[in-house]
């Protein structure tokens, strides 16, 4: 049993079991997981969070960092664990002039791109309003304006980090340059970032938007973005989804209690452009076209990813080129009746596909299309089925996976090794072995000291 005396004093709170607020304190945004730590801190800023490393050490405890808990299917477990929740490490700070931005460590994107819209700035940010900053980037951040600019990793710029051994670091190319590398995708296991730093691209405006059609027409419509995305230029990234919509009030008419089709993204520059670019989409007769100039704070809404905490399951694969059996494969065990929210494919390629000069860990993603299935539990007796179904959904394209993994996709406790290049993953062990020898962070997918 934890002693709970000599608790180190925060500004911000560090809370036990026992107190009314553990439960709350404890939670994650994906309400499967039920988490079960020694403690949870909710440290105010970075002096507390040195504060709560070196307690952890003094009482031999480990440490894990979570913004949200999007991500915390993949933990394996907390046991004599602090979790370190960044909640209370708000604020965003954009520097119009060099075009970059540093965040606080629980900032949220939408929060970033709010802050970023008044100077016609983007943010690399994901299809979610409300993933956190901090985890999403050091699992590499796959955007709406991924496949021109690649991940949002390779456009970091210095991250600021308390490590296992509570000293608080600048980490950039030039300063503790391999912790620098390893933590622009290799995750939580190299301590606990307090903020981050990062660019932002000056648009002025991107075309985004999505297009909807009724489930009926899926075929045709998967064939035509499948075709066009095989030519659709660098500047252009989207996602195609088969949709089953549960009715409920809070969502608008055109979804609710719907079987439907989306395909959603962005052009990373003007709307006349953006407009060429996606021609061939509109072409299909789309019943719902949203497709407009977009501020960097809509951006972050196109996908309607849900923005409270909901409890769900899923599933990811990376794919290689996809051909017609592949379509069929992908759209036959998501039909209307499977307990699946959606069926997504993100079209991937362009500037995601190489690492670029000065990349961190993870500088680029393998594959064509990147496979995603969520499904929603609406109660403890759902999981089974549903976990099923997102089985099949994956290995029905068993054929066309590269192997690799994505790790922001990856919701399950899984071997590290397929995140990264062979020789990324040795690196990666030995600044691990070097920064964290006795593994004392828990990172979501951790990588192995030894
Ligand atoms: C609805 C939805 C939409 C998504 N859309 C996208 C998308 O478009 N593109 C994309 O790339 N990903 C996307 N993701 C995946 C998402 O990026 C990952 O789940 C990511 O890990 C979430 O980061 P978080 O901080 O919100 O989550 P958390 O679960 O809080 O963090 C995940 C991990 O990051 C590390 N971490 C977090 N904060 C810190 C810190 N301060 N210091 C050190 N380590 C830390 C920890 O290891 C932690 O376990 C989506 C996920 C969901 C559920």
């Amino acid at each position: 049993m934890l002693n709970t005396e000599n608790l180190p004093v925060l500004t911000g709170d560090i809370v036990a079991p026992g107190r009314p607020e553990w439960d709350l304190a404890r939670r994650a945004w994906n309400l499967t997981v039920d988490q079960r730590p020694a403690l949870v801190a909710q440290p105010a800023d970075a002096d507390d969070v040195r504060a709560v490393m070196r307690y952890a050490i003094g009482a031999g405890l480990k440490v894990a960092a979570q913004g949200t808990g999007h991500n915390a299917a993949a933990i394996a477990s907390l046991e004599d664990t602090i979790l370190v929740s960044t909640q209370r490490m708000r604020g965003v700070e954009i520097d119009a002039e060099a075009q970059t931005a540093r965040v606080r460590a629980g900032t949220l994107w939408l929060e970033v791109a709010e802050a970023a819209t008044p100077h016609g700035l983007y943010p690399l940010s994901g299809s979610s309003p409300d993933v956190g900053v901090v985890g999403y980037t050091l699992g590499g951040g796959l955007s709406w304006l991924a496949r021109k600019h690649g991940l949002a990793a390779n456009h970091v710029v210095a991250i600021e980090v308390v490590t296992p051994d509570g000293e608080l670091v600048r980490a950039t190319a030039e300063d503790h340059a391999d912790l620098f590398w390893a933590l622009r995708g290799g995750g939580g296991n190299f301590g606990v970032v307090t903020a981050i730093e990062f660019r932002l691209f000056p648009y002025g405006e991107v075309y985004a938007g999505m297009f909807l059609w009724p489930y009926e027409r899926h075929a045709e419509v998967l064939r035509a973005w499948h075709a066009w995305t095989r030519s659709a230029p660098e500047d252009v990234t989207t996602s195609f989804r088969i949709m089953h919509l549960p009715p409920l009030p809070e969502l608008p008419p055109f979804l609710s209690g719907r079987s439907v089709v989306v395909i959603d993204g962005a052009y990373a520059g003007a709307v006349d452009d953006g407009t060429a670019a996606v021609a061939a989409l509109r072409a299909l007769g789309p019943e719902i076209d949203t497709w407009a100039a977009a501020t960097p704070a809509a951006l972050s809404r196109i996908h309607m990813d849900p923005e409270e905490p909901i409890p769900y399951l899923s599933e990811a694969a990376l794919l290689g080129d996809l051909d017609e059996h592949a379509l069929e494969a992908f759209a036959a065990p998501i039909q209307p009746g499977a307990p699946v929210l959606f069926g997504e494919l993100r079209h991937l390629g362009g500037a995601l596909a190489h690492a670029p000069e000065g990349a961190g860990a993870t500088g680029c993603i393998e594959g064509e299309y990147l496979l995603f299935g969520i499904g929603v539990l609406m109660g403890p007796e759902t999981a089974a089925p549903v976990r099923a179904a997102l089985h099949d959904f994956k290995a029905a394209l068993a054929a066309y996976d590269t192997g690799s993994l994505y790790a922001n996709f990856t919701e399950d406790a899984t071997d590290a090794a397929r995140f990264y290049a062979e020789a990324s993953y040795s690196r990666l062990r030995a600044i691990r072995r070097a920064i964290d020898p006795t593994e004392r962070m828990v990172g979501n997918h951790p990588i192995p000291a030894t």
